[in-house]
């Protein structure tokens, strides 16, 4: 089957053609349009800007995505949430309207869900796909969950984050050291500049809490991180560039080991067969690099994560999630959420 996937839950508009290949998703293009240098000055997204920004591209990404190929769409997927009402109205009502006038089936996909299915995207019909059951590690802007997935729908909560999201998080201390929006990969670049030296030097000055690291629960708390790193900027009353570098670090360091804990803790619970993180934050290197390690090291269990350009928003992946675990609605019955839980 052939899909035209669309995305507009946040400040990405974005629209892709993907079919189904083995047991996996093939991408035949992914067009991403993004209003994320609109809200740089302001620290964060201005939910009308973002809108008004999804009117504007919706139609040339839409376009740009299905060329030629019109007539072989077999089906239109949208995102109907979690996210910004005004954005999501966007793609939702272009989707409904595109299903209506081409008489093809409607699919709406959950945003978060589809992050996680972007583990099924493919090369070809030898590339692997994950195993169930498994466990999904989500982590984004707004969401950190931990999902226990028996198959491709019958998907359970296990834990997460009881305040702030950890890509929220990343956003925050970024701003506190005075790093631009978005912070998660300014964090990164910070982390990449920090020597041993620098850490041996300094490291042990700016110990900041794990905190629920040692509670046998997969709860996660990161607003303490994001106040420690408020207290230790307000102390010094100013911080230099090699200070606010090493602050990144261990802020960076605190994170991921937080998130590595509890996702081992839940392979520990459930012995899944693949391991699957998904969202924006899955764009960090060390939180790659280091899950992997820490997943394979356990048996036979499997580490699966999007290729950098499917960890942030995309409509791949939302052409993923329809093909892998359709489900789908009459166009008159179809509202956005913003919302709608990962599970
Ligand atoms: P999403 O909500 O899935 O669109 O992801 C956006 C979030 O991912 C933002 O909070 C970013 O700061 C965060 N993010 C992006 N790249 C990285 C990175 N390399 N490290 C940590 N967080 C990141
Ligand atoms: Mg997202």
């Amino acid at each position: 089957m052939k899909v035209l996937a669309i995305e507009s839950t946040c400040d990405e508009t974005a629209a892709a053609v993907v079919e189904n290949c083995g047991e996996g998703v093939k991408i035949l293009n992914s067009v991403v349009a993004s209003s994320v240098l609109m809200h740089q000055k302001y620290g964060g997204i201005v939910p009308e800007v973002a809108a008004r920004e999804q009117i504007k591209s919706i139609i040339p990404v839409i376009t740009e995505s299905v060329g030629e190929d019109k007539d072989s769409i077999q089906g239109v997927a949208v995102s109907f949430g979690p996210g910004l009402m005004g954005s999501l109205l966007v793609g939702v009502e272009s989707a409904k309207a595109l299903s209506w006038a081409w008489k093809k089936p409607l699919y709406s996909v959950n945003h978060m869900a589809a992050h996680v299915f972007a583990n099924w995207i493919v090369e070809d019909k030898n590339t692997e796909v994950p195993m169930f059951p498994a466990v999904g590690l989500v982590v984004s802007g707004g969401h950190t969950d931990l999902v226990l997935m028996k198959n491709t729908k019958e998907w359970e909560w296990v834990g997460g984050t009881r305040d702030d999201a950890v890509g929220e998080a990343f956003d925050k201390a970024a701003r506190l050291l005075g790093l631009p929006y978005p912070g998660g990969p300014e964090i990164s670049k910070a982390v990449e500049r920090v020597t041993v030296q620098m850490k041996e030097r300094f490291g042990s000055k700016f110990k900041l809490p794990r905190p629920l690291f040692n509670e046998d629960s997969l709860d996660m708390s990161f607003s303490g991180l994001k106040a420690a790193i408020s207290k230790i900027v307000t102390t010094l009353g100013s911080v230099d560039e090699k200070t606010r570098d090493v602050l990144a670090w261990e802020f960076s360091e605190a994170v991921i080991e937080i998130l590595i804990k509890k996702t081992m803790l839940a392979v520990e619970r459930y012995k899944p067969k693949s391991v699957l993180m998904a969202g924006g934050v899955a764009a960090n290197k060390q939180l790659r690099e280091n899950l992997k390690m820490a997943v394979e090291g356990v048996g036979e269990v499997k580490f699966f994560c999007p290729e950098l350009r499917y960890c942030g928003d995309n409509a791949a992946m939302v052409g993923a999630a329809a093909i892998i675990a359709p489900r789908e609605v009459k166009p008159v019955n179809l509202k956005p959420d913003p919302s709608v839980t990962t599970v």
